[in-house]
């Protein structure tokens, strides 16, 4: 069984959304586990403490070493990775999804106000992970977006075992657009749409080509960076 443990300051955030649809009903079923247990808890003193303000001063407050630690050390258990949300992080990408999907399991530390203390990340060696250049209000709804993303790589967790690898970032491209009936369809524009044409053919080459060729031109078009990585990654095997 896949286990997650979420650290966080709003437990009770968890499962949300992940009880419905595929991931809730793979939770049911016991393909995986979530415990999300409350970073709060391991406070020591009357008023359970869980941050402070940062030294050198600036705005926000900051989430103290001694209580995250002690957190952590509940929590971990040896060869299971350890990633800290984090807006710094590096990106969080489908090639590091497969290989925690792969694995036993995740720690998913939740940062809250403008962080943690910087000595936690270094005495874990925690992984500093992001879901993207912006900036969410905690680390809860990013670790979602983690669990999801492995979730859903889980043996028996989708439906068609090959649904999973021909998707978008899977072999560094974009998808192609999908259709469906009917095939002529009109818009509230009063433009008469058709689905094209090699699609209804029944020609099996034909579409894989044309399926191919879209989803080069869309990610030339939209992720110049991702084209550029596949062009290189071709060259280098082609040498
Ligand atoms: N002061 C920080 C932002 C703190 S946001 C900075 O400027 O970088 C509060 C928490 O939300 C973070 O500790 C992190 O756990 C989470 N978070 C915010 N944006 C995120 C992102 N893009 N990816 C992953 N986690 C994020």
């Amino acid at each position: 069984m896949w286990r997650v443990t979420a650290l966080s300051l709003f437990p009770e955030m968890f499962p949300g959304p992940l009880g419905e649809s595929l991931a809730g009903k793979a939770l049911k079923e016991g393909v995986w586990q979530l415990s999300a247990v409350d970073i709060r808890r391991f406070a020591a003193d009357r008023h359970r403490t869980v941050d402070d303000a940062p030294f050198g001063g600036g705005a926000g407050m900051v989430m103290k070493p001694d209580v995250l630690s002690a957190a952590i050390e509940a929590v971990a258990v040896p060869g299971l990775p350890k990633l800290l949300l984090s807006p710094r992080g590096a990106p969080f990408t489908q090639a590091r999804a497969r290989q925690l999907a792969e694995g036993p399991g995740v720690v998913l530390v939740c940062g809250r106000f403008e962080g943690v203390d910087e000595r936690v990340i270094e005495a874990h060696a925690l992984e500093e992970v992001s879901v993207g250049d912006f900036v969410l209000s905690g680390g809860e709804v990013a670790a979602m977006a983690v669990m999801d993303c492995c979730v859903r790589l889980l043996p028996g967790v989708m439906g068609a075992a090959e649904s999973a690898s021909e998707e978008s970032f899977e072999d560094g491209l974009l998808e192609y657009p999908h259709y469906t009936r009917p095939a002529s369809w009109t818009g509230p524009d009063g433009i008469e749409r058709r689905v094209p044409e090699v699609l209804l053919s029944g020609h099996h080459g034909k579409v894989a080509e044309w399926r191919m060729t879209r989803r080069e031109e869309i990610t030339r078009r939209r992720r110049p960076d991702l084209w550029a990585r596949r062009r290189t990654a071709t060259e280098t095997e082609e040498k």
